[in-house]
């Protein structure tokens, strides 16, 4: 086995064992662990106070708990946190901070206080509708509420300095993540799409100054290597999240590249710039308000269409593959809006409805092969 290949196969150990790696992170650190439920929340103010902030993106789990407290059809990500919560797989976490951007999250939120009381959780408002300059002025202040309740409950002061520098960590970690996604253009066999995801879900579990010089490491080896061809479709992945493995692996027998993605779990976390000017928690107020193209904010001219459009262009890309979490409403409410936009511009379009806790992935098999040799006939 080769250095990248040896340095990959870590990556994936890592994403596939999220505890033992948190575990592992915080035995090297001495550091203590935080939980973030989905989506944007304020990393960098828990990195700050010298904790390490952990992605929550659900995962396979067994057991019906959660029945008692949020309803079958609520998203499997939810679920899986909640019974993993219930069951005391997140009982070593300091807390847990949860945005409340749908009604799924906003329920999890009223009922983990009483079904996982042990973990103390802090909720998160963002501003909906970011066109004044009150929402910057609102979101700053969030920032700040949520920085006195983290410093109570750790019962530690996180200084400017602090806040400043781990902005800056945050910042080198965006920047070699929009680098690494690029490398999948040239590399698009040892970047397969499976491999891409589970280098990029790996960062949840780590301490981001580390795993980006991991990741940078492995990106000069890469570059090092021969460029490989694209031999399959090249597509544009929209979604929430692309998972479970084997869902993937369909692409990668397929000999798909992901040659762009517009996945929350994935680019909506770190496509959007900083601004150059402001202090840190500014600049995190304003990668917010900047942020385009994304269902949990509201946009009176959505732009996403435009962006998935874009992307096709921009990379040559032969479809959208769209990835619909069952049950995910801001995410099924955007479909119609930008599929018809693409459709105008004679787009083809994946539709595939998928959740984390899949029995058979055997009609997705079918629809992934289908569609492949559609496209395939027609790039001959
Ligand atoms: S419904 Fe969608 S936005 Fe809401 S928690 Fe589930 S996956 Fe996230």
């Amino acid at each position: 086995m080769n250095q990248v290949e040896l340095l990959i196969n870590q990556f994936l150990k890592e994403a596939r064992n999220p505890k033992q790696t948190v575990t592992n992170v915080m035995a090297s650190t001495g550091k203590k662990a935080f939980g973030c439920f989905p989506i944007y929340v304020p990393e960098e103010i828990i990195y700050a106070a010298g904790v390490l902030p952990v992605g929550m993106w659900g995962g396979q789990t067994q057991g019906s708990k959660v029945n008692a407290y949020i309803q079958s059809f609520c998203c499997s990500i939810m679920r899986a946190n909640m019974e993993q919560g219930m069951a005391g797989t997140y009982d070593f976490l300091d807390g847990i901070i949860i945005p409340t951007f749908c009604d799924t999250m906003k329920a999890i939120l009223a009922n983990w206080p009483v079904a996982v009381p042990q973990v103390k959780v802090i909720p998160f408002v963002y501003p909906q509708n970011r066109t004044s300059e009150y929402s910057a002025q609102f979101l700053i202040s969030q920032f700040r509420n949520f920085q006195y309740n983290l410093e109570n409950l750790l019962s530690k002061k996180i200084s400017e300095a602090d806040i400043e520098n781990s902005f800056l960590t945050y910042e080198k970690y965006r920047a070699a993540m929009r680098e690494f996604v690029e490398l999948v253009n040239y590399y698009p066999k040892t970047l397969n799409p499976k491999i891409r995801h589970m280098i990029i879900k790996a960062s949840n579990f780590n301490d981001k100054a580390v795993y980006t010089k991991r990741l940078c490491h492995l990106m000069e080896l890469i570059k090092e290597m021969p460029q490989e061809k694209v031999h399959g479709p090249k597509v544009v992945i929209t979604g929430l999240m692309a998972e479970p493995e084997q869902f993937l692996d369909l692409f990668t027998e397929n000999g798909y590249t992901f040659i762009a993605d517009d996945l929350a779990h994935e680019s909506r976390q770190f496509r959007t710039h900083a601004r150059s000017e402001g202090t840190a928690i500014e600049k995190m107020a304003y990668r917010i308000i900047d942020l385009r193209g994304c269902p949990f904010f509201y946009e009176e001219n959505k732009s996403r269409g435009t962006m998935l459009k874009t992307l096709v262009e921009k990379y040559n890309a032969d479809a959208v593959v769209v990835c619909m979490f069952k049950f995910c409403d801001p995410e099924e409410f955007d479909y119609p809006v930008y599929k018809n936009e693409l459709d105008k511009d004679g787009i083809k379009i994946l539709y595939l409805e998928i959740e984390q806790q899949m029995d058979s992935v055997a009609q997705l098999r079918t629809r992934i092969q289908s569609f492949t040799e559609m496209i395939m006939n027609k790039i001959k």
